[in-house]
């Protein structure tokens, strides 16, 4: 049995904050504002992977009112959601995600982003995708206010 899962997140632009995107620091002027490091792929992947098992979601495992996830480590949240897998009996199948930025350019991250991914997941590389694209200058994206992030995933029962 293969179940898929989907994740979605979005955070805005602000000045004084690293841009985090699966971990990797990318250099550009802003970071994304939010509670924890507002990794918007971390966060959608998380959704994605709890989606897929059944296990409820990100706002309810991780609040945003709880001072312990403030500036908290996302990848560190993903660590912790796939050992909640686990424990479901759950392993991570493939993952496949796309941000939706006007800008920087995420050509040069990709690979790091998505290898950053599987080693948290525990699966090779080749299963995680890791997709950019702009919002050809159309709405809150192409305005640059902010990033978008769309996340699937499946998992397998662990044998
Ligand atoms: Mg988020």
């Amino acid at each position: 049995m293969v179940r898929v899962g989907f994740g979605y997140d979005s955070h805005r632009f602000v000045d004084g904050r690293p841009l985090l995107l699966a971990g990797q620091r990318i250099p550009f002027p802003s970071g994304l504002a939010g509670h924890s490091d507002a990794d918007a792929v971390a966060h959608a992947v998380i959704d994605a992977l709890l989606g897929a098992a059944g296990l409820g979601d990100i706002g309810t495992l991780f609040p945003d009112t709880d001072p312990a996830w403030r500036d908290a480590d996302s990848m560190r949240l993903l660590d912790d959601v796939v050992r909640r897998l686990r424990t479901a009996g759950w392993v991570p199948g493939n993952v496949d995600v796309t941000v939706v930025l006007e800008a920087p350019k995420l050509g040069p991250f990709k690979a790091a982003m998505a290898e950053a991914l599987a080693s948290r997941l525990g699966i090779p590389a080749a299963q995680v995708g890791v997709k950019a694209k702009t919002n050809e200058g159309m709405g809150f994206i192409g305005r640059g206010e902010g990033v978008a992030v769309m996340a699937v995933a499946t998992v397998t029962p662990e044998r």
